[in-house]
């Protein structure tokens, strides 16, 4: 447990920034079959570039080759936001049909005014009391196929402990089907249990699986009838 500590506290602080530790030995053990791709739909705010999006692609497929996987960018839309708050955005998310030639959807969310004074207002919250309130980024946790990120790199404290790169990554083990641990052997398991649905002969052959945070194999493109209820 004492060992275990410097982790805990890493965690502690670090909150949301790592799904979990790498565990590099274990990794180079499991056989994450052939190489894969898959497609993420993009929406975006006007405000990020193309190469904004080139550039955070760059850095989660270079997380993404420790898998045999490859994330493929394809901008679907560039709207306006549909809420101030995250919920807002998965809300709507969840209510946006996954179409044909989508695997996941990708929301890059950019930055405001109103967004730079909350950074200020939990900014002091945040030297205050020690809580971060603003969230970089979720991932719906019915489907794990829709989630969003802040892209935009920000100037304030945040700075210091995340950047969009990161947060799309992990983010994207979110989309994955991977939870929150300490150590990263569930998750490599759950990605190469993914990559194994690849090959069921059940599955839409033009979607790319998952299995959900909860253990739920999804081999068809999931989309919602009702209206979303937000949590
Ligand atoms: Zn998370």
């Amino acid at each position: 447990m004492l060992k275990l500590f410097p982790y805990l506290l890493f965690l502690f602080v670090f909150h949301c920034t790592t799904v979990g530790f790498h565990e590099t030995k274990v990794r180079e053990s499991i056989s994450f079959g052939p190489e894969a791709n898959f497609r993420v739909c993009i929406l975006k705010e006007t405000d990020i570039t193309k190469e904004e999006t080139e550039t955070l692609f760059l850095a989660w497929n270079e997380e993404l080759a420790l898998y045999n996987l490859k994330a493929e960018p394809i901008l679907l839309d560039v709207i306006e936001r549909p809420g101030f708050w995250g919920t807002d955005i998965l809300g709507y998310l969840m209510n946006r049909q996954l179409t044909k030639g989508c695997d996941r959807l990708l929301y890059l969310k950019g930055r405001t005014w109103g967004d730079i004074g909350f950074e200020v207002l939990t900014l002091g919250i945040f030297v205050g009391v020690g809580l971060k309130l603003e969230v970089q980024g979720a991932v719906e946790g019915q489907t794990n196929t829709r989630g969003y990120i802040k892209a935009k790199y920000i100037s304030t404290i945040q700075f210091l402990f995340t950047s969009p790169k990161s947060t799309l990554i992990h983010e994207g083990y979110h989309l994955l089907g991977c939870g929150h641990q300490l150590f990263m052997k569930e998750c490599y398991e759950k990605i190469r249990n993914v990559k194994l649905l690849l090959t069921d002969p059940n599955r839409d052959p033009n979607f790319f699986p998952v299995i959900t945070t909860t253990g739920k194999k999804i081999l068809f493109p999931p989309n919602f009838q009702t209206n979303f209820n937000k949590y």
